[in-house]
């Protein structure tokens, strides 16, 4: 099994350090969504008394050009602090600090979908959109080996790893148990965990969350799980499709309403969203990955409890439908609905901005994409 080298230096001689009482300062974690549009980053700086809010927290700078952010000739970038956190590695009262980044001319960074969606968002905070994701990750060794995998070969074929439990089924449960009590700590919406279909593979779901809140904790919540297998030396893919052949890929189901879907009635609502989706179906598909659907090509191939990239399809619990409205939903005539195409890797704010684009601002329009 690869692992890496930092996650065997001695953790009982570092907890004398930790242990140390740190004085009336406090150790603000920025983190920040690089270049890539889906790796992080961070650094940290030390504040001369805890902040009560974001507020409370100064602006701050990173070198862009060390991140694909930015030339080197003109590489500042800002980092504004957008929300915050308590520090489940450092504890109280440290802090988590996720923040938006501008380039030097105060615009957003290409990589920064926040402003985007809050502006959306701000715009129909009145019918209360609660949105809910489901994680999908897999784990690997540090040679890029699903772990636990056997090191030349394949485990047995899918059926009994989902929501399974045992050695010979769930690979990797101290990851999921660390990051699950992490999230608590943090204060992030984590609502739940499940293992997966593929072994390696798990889930966890963050919501429900109104707004712009579903990002930010979302964002956090991959943080903490990077963090997590960091300590033990093992690494989180969030590719849509890690493995070929005969093996579920990894999405980020997103299930959404609002006030008025909720209420009495609301399933009469629900069926007039889906009607809007049907109609844009390549706009979302280019949100919902950070290659305008390149990736999910990889995963939506209408086997493995997807639905085909090039198909549109909704239906009460199918989950081979783009849409699925959830069988209690379908009963109780209200509540929400689930969208299966997001990719593990999307962008949260891409994806929330553009289920409230379609289904409540009502804009119409495809932007052609191509994704073969
Ligand atoms: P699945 O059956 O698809 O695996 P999960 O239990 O994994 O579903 O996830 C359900 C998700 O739906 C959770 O993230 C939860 O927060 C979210 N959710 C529940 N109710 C609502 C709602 N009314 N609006 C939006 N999201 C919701
Ligand atoms: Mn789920
Ligand atoms: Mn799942
Ligand atoms: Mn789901």
């Amino acid at each position: 099994m690869a692992t890496s080298a930092s996650s065997k230096l001695n953790k009982v001689v570092k907890r004398q350090y930790l242990d140390l009482p740190q004085g009336v300062r406090v150790q603000a974690m920025y983190i920040w969504v690089d270049g890539s549009g889906e790796g992080l980053r961070c650094k940290t700086r030390t504040l001369d008394s805890e902040p009560k809010s974001v507020q409370d927290l100064p602006e701050w700078n990173f070198d862009g050009s060390s991140t694909y952010q930015s030339e080197g000739s003109n590489s500042d970038m800002f980092l504004v602090p957008a929300a915050m956190f308590r520090d489940p590695f450092r504890k109280d009262p440290n802090k988590l600090v996720l923040c938006e980044v501008l380039k030097y001319n105060r615009q957003a960074a290409e990589s920064n979908l926040r402003g985007s969606c809050r502006r959306v968002m701000s715009r129909v905070a009145s019918e209360q959109p609660w949105f809910g994701m489901e994680q999908e990750y897999t784990l690997l060794g540090t040679d890029g080996h699903p772990f636990g995998w056997p090191s030349n070969g394949f485990p047995g074929p899918q059926g009994p790893y989902y929501c399974g439990v045992g050695a010979d089924k769930a690979y990797g449960r101290d990851i999921v148990e660390a990051h699950y009590r992490a999230c608590l700590y943090a204060e992030v919406q984590i609502c739940g965990t499940n293992a997966e279909v593929m072994p390696a593979q798990w889930e966890f779901q963050v919501g429900p969350c109104q707004g712009i809140d579903m990002g930010d904790h979302l964002w956090v919540a991959r943080f903490i799980l990077h963090r997590v297998c960091e300590d033990f030396g093992v690494v989180v893919s969030f590719d849509p499709k890690p493995i070929s052949g005969n093996w579920n890929g990894a999405g980020c189901h997103t299930n959404f309403s609002t006030k008025d879907m909720r209420q009495e009635g609301g399933l009469k609502v629900i069926e007039d969203a889906i009607e809007l989706l049907a109609k844009r179906h390549r706009y979302h598909i280019c949100a919902y990955d950070p290659k305008g659907g390149l990736d999910n090509a990889r995963r939506l191939t209408g086997q493995h409890e997807t639905s085909n990239i090039d198909q549109f399809s909704a239906g009460v619990a199918n989950r081979g439908a783009s849409i699925r409205i959830p069988r209690a939903v379908g009963q109780d005539k209200k509540g929400y609905f689930e969208d299966r195409r997001p990719a593990a890797n999307c962008d949260p704010y891409s994806v929330t901005e553009a289920l409230v684009r379609t289904c409540l601002l009502k804009e119409e329009g495809e932007e052609p994409v191509d994704y073969s």
